[in-house]
């Protein structure tokens, strides 16, 4: 399994030192993912290489134009199961049964909007707009980043311990429970002696209570929602995640 990520942006150097760092460059050199970044200016108009203009019926700040999106877009060499993802304030929030979901894509194409955003015939091309949440921010790529980074930590051989993924927050209906490294006593807080038992039934015990806890604490919604069953069909529809889910 391998994703090829094609991201359409006015900004290519931010993109430089994510893709060269942890995840992201481990995932690229076993060749898991392949990241063609498409600098949007190569295809402006004119001797300035324009991509921006004003608004029809006036309005503050600059749109991107559709013409050089649509020909960056086409200049991306498309395979068979493609997606294209807008990122965009108005989209869909972004969570992590989306990138499962999108595992099942061999190529992924994101366009990374900026200034005041597009012309509204850029939507056209995609088949999702994404936000990274309620706030505004000055482009689209650090969403992304962040779509290209939870991607890739997903593919399998891309973590060193694949287990890792299955109790971790967001990956079930639960937030992920409590835990503690060395040292044992870190300025009077101790670790809780569950932990140091040895008692793996006890220790998974204690664990699935603090998950159950914790959820109800701070994201009640989840428990609430119908996102475990979301997650559950997702999952088993496009990969094999079920794997990664505690069977409980
Ligand atoms: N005027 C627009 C916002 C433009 S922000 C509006 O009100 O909807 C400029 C670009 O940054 C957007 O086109 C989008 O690509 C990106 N962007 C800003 N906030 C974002 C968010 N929360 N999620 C995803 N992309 C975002």
């Amino acid at each position: 399994m391998s994703i090829n990520f094609n991201i359409i942006s006015l900004s290519p150097k931010f993109f430089e030192s994510p893709n060269n760092m942890g995840i992201i460059s481990r995932a690229i050199n076993k060749k898991l993912i392949t990241i063609n970044i498409i600098d949007l200016r190569n295809f402006g108009e004119g001797n300035y290489k324009q991509v921006d203009d004003c608004p029809y019926g006036g309005g503050s700040g600059m749109l991107l134009k559709p013409e050089p999106i649509y020909k960056a877009y086409e200049s991306i060499k498309r395979s068979g199961n493609s997606l294209t993802l807008l990122m965009s304030p108005q989209g869909k929030q972004l969570n992590q049964s989306d990138f499962l979901r999108w595992l099942a894509f061999d190529q992924v194409i994101i366009i990374c909007g900026q200034y005041e955003g597009y012309d509204e015939r850029v939507r056209f091309l995609a088949d999702e707009e994404v936000s990274l949440g309620d706030y505004v921010l000055s482009g689209g790529e650090i969403p992304a980043i962040g779509i290209i980074n939870g991607m890739s930590r997903l593919v399998p051989g891309t973590l060193g311990d694949p287990n890792s993924l299955r109790d971790e927050s967001h990956n079930n209906f639960l937030l992920e429970y409590p835990q503690y490294t060395r040292p044992y006593n870190f300025r009077g807080m101790r670790v809780p002696e569950v932990l140091m038992s040895g008692n793996h039934k006890e220790i998974e015990r204690w664990r699935k209570s603090q998950m159950i806890n914790r959820t109800l604490n701070r994201r009640s919604d989840f428990l609430f929602s119908s996102k475990l069953f979301h997650l559950k069909a997702n999952t088993e529809s496009h990969t094999n995640y079920s794997s990664y889910y505690p069977d409980w």
